[in-house]
Parts: structure tokens; sequence; C-alpha cells
């Protein structure tokens, strides 16, 4: 059973994917055609129903697949729910609840907004300006050279208090309004969430604020994954039985935790099929975008197979990466310096 996972589905992928972090994005042409291809050669089914068959209650024809999508953002709502209902594929949304309605972006978004600009601008941190924690992080992402790079390292390592603060900084520095990337990064909102179809669509939880779990303390921990769930349930109206690892990351006292908030599973970036018997709290996804099935002159069915089918990853040309980290990296301090309606957090894996 293989679970897939995308961001974001945009008719003008040339243009976006110069504004916004490409590894999310897939152009609406060529999500028609991955999903063309997977109804040929999978059955298509819910997370439910593939969780029923990987407890051994359900047996199919072909091999299963799942479809799920990450962060809320609305074109899910506007390019690729259009397209999953003419084809009559059921989906599973992802989404923080922190941030629907909030009026900022995500704050990976924000982050690559930013750190572009700075790269640009060739800003300098300047020596006592911000906590010496933040201080760090910023030398070292924007000594880096490379916004992705930048993004990645600041989310792997730093709670997101600390990366907070740097696109604090950051936007102080220069000039820039915390919403500036929502015009290229909008989120679906509760009244759109409201307005997906209940039964081709369902909706999990994705923490708050998108926060990378091994990071933060386990007050914080278990703060993002009992008030986003009640905050979805209460907002939905239904329940909220499964949950995705923000940027595919957890750690041993993050499973507990999520078992523990009452989630029936968690699914992970790890690139690997499921099989009877796997833990229900460390589900395996492929995340897929654009060039997954590109070749050199646009969508490349051979490109496709073997990256959709895992051909590439038996032949170890796509070694899959594990997303447990060790417990303990947690964030000492409480994260004190989050006003309410500040909640954003990042994201850069695709
Ligand atoms: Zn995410």
């Amino acid at each position: 059973m293989q679970i897939f996972a995308w961001h974001r589905v945009v008719p003008d992928f040339d243009r976006m994917v110069r504004r916004v972090i490409p590894g999310l994005l897939t152009s609406t042409e060529t999500f028609e055609r991955q999903l063309a291809w997977l109804r040929e050669n999978y059955e298509v089914v819910s997370l439910d129903e593939a969780l029923e068959a990987l407890a051994g209650g359900r047996r199919g024809e072909r091999d299963l697949c799942v479809l799920t999508f990450d962060d809320g953002y609305l074109d899910f709502a506007e390019h690729a729910a259009p397209v999953l209902r003419r084809l009559g594929l059921p989906a599973l949304v992802y989404v923080t609840s922190g941030v629907a309605d909030s009026g900022l972006p995500l704050l990976h978004d924000r982050l690559y907004h930013l750190l572009r600009l700075a790269l640009r601008r060739r800003i300098e941190a300047r020596e006592g300006e911000v906590e010496p924690r933040v201080e760090l992080a910023l030398r070292r992402t924007l000594a880096l050279r490379d916004p992705i790079v930048g993004l990645e390292w600041i989310l792997k390592t730093q709670p997101r208090r600390v990366a907070l603060q740097v696109a604090k900084w950051l936007e102080r520095r220069l000039g820039e309004r915390p919403e500036a990337a929502l015009a290229d990064s909008r989120l679906l909102g509760w009244e759109d969430l409201r307005g997906l179809d209940r039964e081709l669509f369902s909706v999990g939880a994705h923490t708050v604020d998108h926060a990378c779990l091994p990071n933060e303390s386990p007050a914080e921990v278990e703060r993002q994954l009992v008030e986003s769930k009640r905050e979805i349930e209460a907002q939905l109206g239904r329940e909220v039985a499964h949950f995705a690892y923000p940027n595919g990351w957890y750690s041993p006292s993050v499973v507990r935790a999520v078992e523990k908030a009452g989630y029936r599973s968690a699914t992970t970036t790890e690139d690997l099929p499921n099989h009877v018997g796997i833990s229900p709290y460390r589900l395996r996804r492929r995340c897929v975008w654009e060039y997954a099935s590109r070749g050199l002159w646009g969508f490349s069915l051979a490109v496709h197979a073997c990256n959709f089918d895992g051909t590439l990853r038996s032949l170890g040309l796509s070694p899959w990466v594990s997303g447990e980290r060790p417990d303990g990296l947690g964030d000492a301090r409480p994260p004190q310096d989050s006003p309410a309606g500040e909640t954003q957090t990042a994201l850069s894996r695709a």
C-alpha cells in the first residue's frame, strides 16, 4: 500500500516556481496525468480503508494507494479538488489549525520569501541585535547562501520560537510585512474546509502551526497535537482521526504523544511502501511534485513510472531518508515569545 503526498497544485507552474518553494509545486496538467496513471495502476482508497487493509481486514484486486495533500493550501480547493472530483478519487488534506483564517502565511513560506530577499540584497546579521541563539541561526542560514538549504537547516535544527525570531528580524531589516508571502501562498480558511465535499475529502491534522515536533518541548508537543485536533473538530464538526508529522520528522516520544492525543494514524514522509503489520503511527509516504513526472520535454511516462512505482528506489538510485529524530532535542524554553495569532511554522521537505 502506497501513500502519495502533494503540497500544491497550480496552473502557472513556470511563474510560481520562481516565487515559492519549488519542491512543493505540481502543475495542474501534470497532476491530472499523475492521477490518471494512478487510477489505472492502483485501487485509490481512503486512508481509513487502507488502514483496514493494513490490519488484515480487507483485500483488493490491485495494490492500494492513498492520496494526501499537506499544509492546506487554497490551491487544493481551486485546482486539485476539481480534478479529484471529476475522477471520483478520495483524498485527505492535512491542515494546521492555527493558520486557517489567521491572515498570515505558513512560516516556511514566510522564511523562504525573506531568505530569498535577504540573499539578493546581501544583508548581514549585526552583532548583539537579537539573542545569541537567534543570531547564530541567522548567521548560519545566511551563510548557506541558498534559501532552500538555509530554510531546511533552520527547520531541522531550531525550535519554532527561534525560526520565528529569525523571520521577524529579517522583516525588520528588509522592511517586509509578515503577511507578504501570503500573496503567492494562500491557505484554505475554515469556510473553504467546510465547503469541501465530505464524501470524497477528509481532513487531518498537521499541528497548530506546523511545528517540527522533535524540536519542541514535551509540553509544546502535547499542545500542538491536542489543540489542533480539538480546533479542527470544533470548526468542521467531524472527527479528526489522522495526523501528518510536519516535515515528516518524529521521535519515539512524539509518536507516543500522537497516540495519546487520540489519533488513529500518523504519516511520515519516508519514501517506502506500507505493508501489513506496520505501525499506523509511522506510515510511509512518497512526496511527489512536478519533477517526479517531468523529463526533458515535459511530462515523461518513463520518469513518472520510475518515480511513482519506486523503481529508482529499488535500484538504490533514490535512497529513502528516515524521519526519525532522537528524543530530547526539544527546546527547553517554553515558546513564551509567540503572542496569540502569530502561529506559523515551516517546511521544505518535498
Ligand atoms: Zn507540512
